[in-house]
């Protein structure tokens, strides 16, 4: 959420922001901003609404090779031009830019008194005014104004008295240096930095930074110098193009065959029956110690960890739990040894699930990490994970993570399962299943025609439902979600048996429910749901593994079918979850939605 890059060297600055704010774009996208040291003074340009809006508002090159940037994701103030980063001090000698909260900005506001006037309604502003009144080096000035605050923060400061002088710092917030050759960078996300650098240093929370072309030096809250030491990143550039694609979105769902090998790749043991997964950092010994299992995730990945539970549970019949984070992490909860804990996030910077992970590791308990973004806050600060090795995820929307997160799941129930009552003949059926998701995946990616007539049918109503029973429930919920996020459609998931307690009172001819039917043992109560919403006159679209027979109650009842190729318990969400992506993209297709980058959203949520 919110990307920040910055860039001091030999070249021409101003297009290095501006391609740093195109990839950084998906991670806030209400408006964009830029600073420039020119000629000895701070030029700032900034512009609500997205990137070419500030293209457009700027006229000519802007000479320098010092500068900073910023795509915003509001949290003070609405997205308008004056709120836009950077900020600067009255006398513009400082430009700031910001991603965070400053939860004291009101007690920082009494300090400077009644006569400060403010440009901008955002918290990040005070920081600029704060600056101007430290004596000092930027450096040192910078670390005296972040001694004051309250809050999280990676911010860049520029300073026009030191012309290529960058200072950044980090608090919750992701910050990475980039070392180029006579040129330092800085940036939120490594996908601005691939292409200058394979270089990288990241921030801890903590730490400042001054770079200028010639190297950089980092300093801690207490002036202390942190030795960081240069990583080696591969080159993920490719990965970023949308490869001829329309969306980001639609590159994601359909390279998914693909990205699930990458996620399985090497970690099948045929010869046991099991899971191989190198970095748990767990023994097996530990393993037959785990006596429950708490899932912690947000949004989609709280989803995957619910499917992940179902997995868990019913393979090696250790009770699991998933819940929200940030719900897990304020109410004071219980950390017990036999307890392994999970932490699910895409790009590793989740800031609620790092937060979450924090305090579980405070009390003392053993965190595991499922993870995309190698090199992450919490890759790095969980004691053992796996990496679901999709590839960076662009479009907001998450599709090839959230399925690779499944599969890092159903890797983890099958090394548990095999570890406890899952006999070798078993797991050799769930290999197989695991094998075949690749293919299968591909025979639901065929039937996107079809689906898109079915989202093109339905694209008008107000409103929908998504139900489903034990595994079938998570796959409603991120349905769900996936339909409300990029369509925009209100759409609410329940456990069928739910239905009935309240929600089926909203249910009308234009309220269509997508009903999700495993072929599983509860498949003849899930056909009874059916039965209950076509009373009420509910359209329903039936998304089932079951095979079609010839009096069949599914085509019967159902208005439309989605069949999908049988499944287990350890891919039945994945294959599903397909379908309800492509079914998400063509209903936001259809109504002319901004697929990739859907309003109100950003992607990797680094604020509370
Ligand atoms: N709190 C700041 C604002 O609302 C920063 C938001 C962000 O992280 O983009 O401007």
């Amino acid at each position: 959420m919110c990307g920040i890059i910055a860039y001091t060297g030999k070249q021409p600055v101003l297009p290095i922001l501006l391609d740093g704010l195109k990839r950084l774009e998906y991670r806030g996208y209400d408006s964009t901003g830029i600073s420039i040291v020119s000629r000895k003074k701070i030029k700032t340009v900034k512009a609500a609404g997205k990137l070419n809006m500030l293209e457009s508002k700027i006229n000519g090159p802007i000479t320098g090779g010092c500068g900073i940037g910023h795509t915003r994701w509001a949290t003070h103030g609405a997205p308008t031009d004056e709120n836009a980063h950077p900020h600067t001090d009255p006398s513009n000698r400082f430009a700031i830019v910001h991603n965070g909260i400053i939860e004291n900005v009101d007690a920082l506001k009494k300090l400077l008194g009644k006569e400060a006037v403010y440009s901008s309604q955002t918290d990040s502003e005070v920081l600029a005014h704060l600056l101007a009144l430290q004596p000092g080096d930027l450096l040192h000035a910078v670390r005296e104004v972040l001694a004051m605050v309250v809050g999280t923060y990676g911010l860049a400061v520029i300073d026009q008295q030191h012309p290529d002088t960058i200072v950044v710092a980090r608090n919750g917030s992701p910050l990475i240096l980039g070392i180029g050759e006579n040129e330092m960078l800085a940036a939120s996300d490594m996908s601005a930095l691939s292409r200058h650098t394979n270089q990288a240093v990241h921030l801890d929370d903590g730490e400042i930074a001054k770079l200028s072309p010639q190297g950089f030096e980092v300093i801690r809250m207490d002036s202390s110098v942190a030795n960081k030491e240069a990583i080696t990143l591969n080159n993920q550039n490719a990965n970023y193009d949308r490869g001829g694609h329309p969306h980001y979105l639609y590159k994601e769902i359909i390279d998914q065959p693909d990205t699930v090998q990458q996620t399985l790749s090497g970690r099948l043991d045929d010869r046991f029956s099991t899971a191989h997964l190198g970095g748990l950092n767990l023994e097996a010994r530990d393993l037959i110690g785990v006596k429950r299992i708490t899932i912690l995730g947000c949004g989609s990945a709280l989803y995957a960890g619910m499917a992940g539970a179902n997995m868990i549970e019913s393979l090696a019949r250790i009770p699991v739990t998933a819940e929200a984070a940030a719900e897990f992490r304020y109410r004071n909860p219980v950390i017990e040894q036999d307890t392994l804990y999970i932490v699910v996030s895409q790009s590793g910077e989740t800031f609620d699930t790092l937060a979450a992970l924090r305090e579980v590791r405070r009390k003392g308990g053993f965190v595991l990490g499922i993870v995309n973004s190698v090199g992450s806050t919490i890759a790095r600060e969980v004691d053992g994970g796996i990496y679901m090795h999709a590839g960076p995820e662009v479009s907001v929307a998450s599709t090839k993570a959230y399925t690779s997160m499944l599969i890092a799941f159903a890797l983890l129930a099958l090394l548990l399962g095999r570890s406890r009552d899952v006999s070798p003949q078993q797991g050799s059926r769930l290999i197989a299943d695991l094998k075949q998701l690749p293919d299968n995946i591909r025979s639901v990616l065929a039937m996107e025609p079809e689906i898109a007539k079915l989202a093109d049918k339905y694209k008008k109503s107000q409103s929908a439902f998504f139900i489903g029973r034990t595994n079938g429930f998570p796959i409603a919920l991120e349905g769900a979600q996936k339909l409300k996020e990029i369509s925009y459609i209100h759409a609410e998931a329940y456990p069928a048996s739910e239905l009935k307690h309240g929600p089926l009172a909203l249910v009308t001819g234009k309220t269509p429910c997508v009903v999700v039917l495993p072929n599983d043992d509860l498949l003849p109560k899930s056909i009874s749901s059916m039965e209950e919403i076509k009373a009420r006159g509910g359209p329903v679209i039936a998304l089932t593994s079951a095979a079609q027979t010839d009096e069949d109650r599914i085509d019967a009842l159902a208005d439309d079918v989605i069949r999908v190729p049988d499944a287990d318990v350890l891919t039945l969400s994945a294959v599903m979850g397909v379908a309800l992506q492509l079914f998400a993209y063509h209903s936001a297709l259809s109504l002319g939605r901004d697929v990739d980058q859907p309003r109100n959203l950003a992607k990797s949520v680094t604020v509370e």
